[in-house]
This record gives C-alpha cells, structure tokens and sequence, in this order.
C-alpha cells in the first residue's frame, strides 16, 4: 500500500513537472510593420492573437534596424548598451568593421555585449535552438544556443519550421525549450516595393500562410496547446522620397573625419579640431536634419552611451534621409528604416499566445527591450541583471 502511494507521488511530481517545463517560441517576421495585422490578409495571425495577446504596436529600439533590434529583444539591453548599434559599425579605435554581410564579424563575439537569452537559459539547465537570429552563431560555444543554423537566405521557409519541429520532436531531454524562428519576406518586399505595394501584400500573406502552416505542424505533433508563441518584427518600413535626400559632402570638407552613413543618421569622427569645424557648420546649415554631439543626442533614444557612435551626429527630420552621396539613396531602395524608433512608421508587431499568456487581451505599444525578460519569467529563470528592459512593463500580459 506504501508503495503504491509513493508511486502514485512520484508519478506525480514527475507528470506534473514534464507538463509545466515551460516552452518559448520566438518567431521574428523581418521588417513587419505594426499596421500589416490590420490590412485583410493575415486570417491566421490574427486569429491567434485574437485567442492570446495582441498589442498595437512594438515600438523598437534606436536604431530601428535589424540587427541592433533583433539582439534588443534577445538581450533586454538598448543598443547602446549591448554594442550592436547598427547593421555596419565602423570601430574607430582598432579600425575595424562590423557588416552583417561579413561572416567573420557576425560570429564575433568581442562585438556583442550583454547576455543573450540562449546564454542565461544555458546557464540555467535549459537547452535552447535558434532556426536563424542575429547573434545567434557567435564562435564562443557557450554565448550561443545549443542548436544553432548559420545564416543562409537560401534555405527555404518551410524548411526552417520542418527543422524546428524536429527539435520538438526530440526525446524530452534533448528537446529545446527556447527556440528561435526567422523570415526576411516582408522586409525585402518593403525595400524593394514599398510598405504600401501589392508586393508587400503578397509578402504579408506569405508570412501568414507560414505561421498557419507552423501551428498546423504544432498541432499534429500535439504540442500547439503547450507551447508559448511570440510573434515579433524588429522595426517596421517607410516610404522614401527621391526629392527628399540631404546630401552633406559639401558640408564635411573639413579634413580629418571619417564620416559614415546610413540614411537615418550619419557618424562623424575625428580629431578635436576637425569635429569642431564639421559641427559648426552643420550647425549653421541645420535643415531637414538636425546636428549633435554624441552626448547632446535626444534623451529618448537611448543612444550615446558607446564610444563607437561618432562624437557628432546628424539626424533627418521625418520623411528625409541623411547620405554623404546622395546617389547612393535614389536608386537602391523604395522604403527603408532604422529611424527615430518613436515614428510609428518603424513600429513593428508583437502578439503571442500559449498557456503563460493571457487570453484574448489588447494592450497599447511595448517595447522590445522587455521581451527578455518576460521570456525569463515564462521560463521560470533569473535574467541577467543590470538590463534596460523592466518586467514591470510587460509582465501584466501573462496569466
Ligand atoms: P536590413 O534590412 O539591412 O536591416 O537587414 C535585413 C537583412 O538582414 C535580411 O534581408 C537578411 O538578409 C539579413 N539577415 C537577417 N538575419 C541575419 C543573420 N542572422 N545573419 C546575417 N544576415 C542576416
Ligand atoms: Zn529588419
Ligand atoms: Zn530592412
């Protein structure tokens, strides 16, 4: 009779702790801008939310670009703070580059503070996987996840989530309970056409066809009612205007500076005299854009706290783009990002559901630096302290 209680506890406590080993699934949907939800052509997404969470927005962090918002979100930490401050990063002290494009400087890890999630989770005894995620292929084995894919555009969609769900099909001990997804559909869309194209329209379904055919999967696997889904986008897309380019050359003749740019913002460095003169004269021509110095940047952007952002700094107003060659903008892209991340232009999506979340609950914008760690809370692990994300600001969305 003792025994088979103690069998009947024992059986128990283990049944009971299999079930409640929470699992995230983060998926990102490149360039989805917050208004995409809201346009007819994501039955599945939106019918997901509308079971779960849906907020109106997911405002990014400065600058609204891929890879400093992806590694926002796994990281809780703003740019500024976690290093990747844009998809190129000029290092001025050892003249070095960061290019997403260049695979050596992707997988360094002297480039990328912080501690991604996959790192804390680890640490904690929980296995992870990413299907693609910047930040996500460092050379240290222990800044990364356990399962990990090198980037590669080519592999296709369907492929990412067919893999993803052979994770979940792993014996429970080998199984990932923080996994990663990524798609670049509607980003390239966005560029190439613009947010307002029917290509764009095409590409917004396609990401929604992807997530119906990914639930599809949970659900034959039996998994679709006890996983957590968070469905994010790194920033979103605006148009740009061909007659709407400031072209600062003629400013920045001023000799020792090294200046690079981006669109949304140009970085000038250099020696102290050099700095002063390119200052000033901008200064004094201020139009459709504005001018600082490194430290003097809006409070709100959370950016000048990283001595690789340059000492002076220039900003278009909405609508402009800043180029040092203003040939470099007319031809290559319809509509691009990285902005003032309170544009809401540059707003992305965020809407999950699983058994952590609340049901059928509307909320107003968050913020992508609180998705760590309220994907730490889910996961029942202690985040990493000292972060810019606050669970306070999030954590009202969980049951
Ligand atoms: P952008 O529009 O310049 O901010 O960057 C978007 C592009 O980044 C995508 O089209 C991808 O080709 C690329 N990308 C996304 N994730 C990664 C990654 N993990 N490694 C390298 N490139 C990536
Ligand atoms: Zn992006
Ligand atoms: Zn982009």
């Amino acid at each position: 009779m003792k025994f088979a209680i103690r069998l009947i506890i024992f059986y128990f406590f283990n049944v009971t702790f299999v079930l409640a080993s929470p699992c995230v699934i983060l998926i990102s949907f490149d360039g989805f801008r917050w208004d995409y939800l809201n346009r007819g052509l994501t039955p599945n997404l939106v019918s997901f939310a509308s079971k779960g969470v849906r907020a109106i927005s997911l405002e990014p962090s400065f600058p609204s670009g891929t890879f400093p918002n992806h590694y926002s979100i796994v990281t809780g930490l703003y740019p500024e703070n976690h290093g990747i401050i844009g998809n190129h990063i000029f290092n001025p002290f050892y003249k070095t580059v960061f290019s997403l494009r260049d695979s050596n400087a992707v997988t360094d890890p002297r480039w990328y503070l912080g501690e991604a999630i996959w790192e804390t989770a680890r640490r904690q005894g929980i296995l992870t996987a990413s299907f693609f995620w910047p930040g996500s292929e460092l050379t240290l084995e222990y800044r990364r996840p356990d399962y990990f894919v090198p980037f590669n555009s080519k592999i296709p969609y369907k492929k990412r989530i067919d893999s993803v769900i052979q994770w979940l099909k792993l014996p429970y001990e080998k199984r990932p309970k923080f996994i990663t997804l990524y798609f670049e559909e509607t980003d390239k869309k966005g560029h190439d056409f613009g947010p307002n194209s029917p290509q764009v329209d095409s590409a917004i379904k396609i990401c929604d066809n992807l997530f119906g055919y990914f639930l599809e999967k949970l659900k034959n696997i039996q998994f679709l009612d006890s996983v957590n889904i968070i469905v994010v986008s790194d920033h979103g897309m605006t148009e740009i205007h061909p007659n709407q380019i400031i072209n600062l050359s003629k400013f920045l003749q001023v000799g020792e500076i090294k200046a690079n740019s981006y669109g949304y913002l140009v970085s000038i460095s250099g020696n102290k005299d050099s700095i002063s003169k390119v200052y000033n004269i901008l200064k004094q021509n201020e139009n459709n854009f504005n001018v600082y110095r490194r430290n003097d940047l809006p409070k709100n952007l959370n950016f000048s706290q990283n001595p690789l952002i340059g000492e002076v700094v220039v900003l278009p107003e909405f609508g402009w783009i800043v180029a040092i060659d203003s040939s470099e903008y007319t031809y290559k892209v319809k509509a691009t990002h990285g902005f003032d991340n309170h544009w809401l232009d540059m707003h992305g999506v965020f809407i999950a559901g699983g058994p952590a979340f609340k049901q059928n609950y509307t909320t107003g914008t968050l913020r992508n630096i609180d998705i760590y760690p309220l994907i730490c809370k889910i996961l029942n692990i202690v985040p990493r302290q000292n972060i810019d994300g606050k669970i306070e600001c999030i954590e009202y969305i969980l049951r």
